[in-house]
């Protein structure tokens, strides 16, 4: 077997999902769209499930559908676009919560589906999602006499704690949601960790669940080990992979590993990426490739059978840091081809 093994640890994956259940003042979902963060939705959602996590959250109606197969009847499932064409017997049939997000969602809603619970989802500056103050203001009314489920909106800047569209966003979602008696719920991870006036009565993490900034504490969810495929000597003078970009300054040995660009390990990364055996940390040598990379183990004194790429020494947030953008990509493009693992849970 040659594929890489992604070993995603479901017992810490739980344990930063109760950490910030415990940091919350009110109840706490569990976002797991994009198929879990690339972790695989059905094993991470049981795992939450089973942690104590009751409400979740995904992207799509198609999500929310192979979600409620895998927890039953009983969990609640939120989908952020809300009610498009074409959702109705999915949020229907399989007791889907849709978040709406416009007039044209509300009226799709109410004519095909009259009794069935739905959530609000408001803008309050990010301008992607949700109403804006003056739909809301128009249908607000008759969207109360319904009794939502939930009213949200979503935060822009909740990474970084200090910036002003954070207090900016609160007011805006209190002063839109005043008096509602109604669950409201505003705060993703960065949310969670900015403190209880962000709270409300339900708080939505994904990231910091599965071991991501902002949560700096939180604990690593992923190991990924990717197994050696050859070793072999070069003189001095001899180069790497695609391009020629690295060339032997020294009698070197190079282990070639079966990861490439083709599973998320994008090129951008390039010699910022470390390859660890042990504690040992061994350089990248010339071009990321589709499917191999080239690593430089001159001073390991052995060939090692895989090299590892993630873990409690080189975090997503460190391959992030690599690649010039953040853990959330990283853990999303994660390849179909590697073995998905779980441990605990
Ligand atoms: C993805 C998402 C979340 C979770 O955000 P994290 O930063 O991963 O905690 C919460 N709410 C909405 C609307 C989202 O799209």
């Amino acid at each position: 077997m040659s594929t890489g093994i992604l070993t995603i640890d479901l017992d810490a994956m739980a344990a930063n999902w109760r950490a910030l259940d415990a940091m919350s003042a009110g109840q706490t979902a569990a976002v797991v769209k994009a198929d879990g963060y690339g972790l695989g939705a059905a094993r991470v959602a049981r795992a939450l499930h089973r942690a104590g996590a009751r409400h979740f959250f995904v992207a799509v109606a198609e999500e929310g559908a192979e979600l409620r197969e895998t927890l039953g009847r009983e969990a609640q499932i939120y989908v952020f676009s809300g009610h498009m064409a074409g959702d109705t017997d999915m949020i229907g049939d399989l007791d889907l919560v849709p978040m709406i997000n416009s007039i044209d969602q509300m009226i799709r809603h109410v004519e095909a589906l009259p009794d069935h619970p739905f959530g609000i989802q408001l803008d309050t500056g990010m301008n992607r999602l949700g109403m804006e103050p003056e739909e809301w203001e128009a249908v607000r009314d008759i969207a109360l006499d319904l009794s939502p489920q939930l009213v949200m909106s979503h935060l822009a800047c909740a990474d970084d704690p200090d910036h002003p569209m954070n207090a900016q966003q609160l007011a805006a979602f209190r002063a839109m949601t005043e008096g509602l008696d109604c669950p409201r719920s505003l705060a993703n991870t960065g949310g969670v960790l900015m403190g209880p006036d962000y709270h409300f009565e339900l708080t939505r993490p994904g990231i910091g669940v599965y071991g991501g900034l902002p949560y700096a504490d939180a604990a690593p969810v992923v190991t990924l080990d990717v197994p050696v495929i050859q070793c072999r000597d070069l003189a001095a003078g001899e180069t790497v992979g695609y391009g020629n970009s690295f060339t032997a300054a020294r009698d070197t040995r190079i282990a070639t590993i079966s990861a490439g660009y083709g599973d998320g390990l994008i090129r951008a990364m390039g010699p910022r990426l470390l390859a660890l055996s042990g504690e040992a940390a061994c350089p990248v040598a010339g071009r990321i490739s589709m499917d191999l990379i080239g690593v430089d183990i001159t001073d390991l004194d052995h060939d090692p059978k895989s090299l590892r790429l993630l873990g409690a020494d080189q975090l997503i947030d460190d391959l992030a840091d690599a690649a010039g953008t953040i853990g959330y990509e990283i853990l999303t493009a994660m390849g179909a081809r590697y073995v998905r693992r779980y441990i605990g849970g």
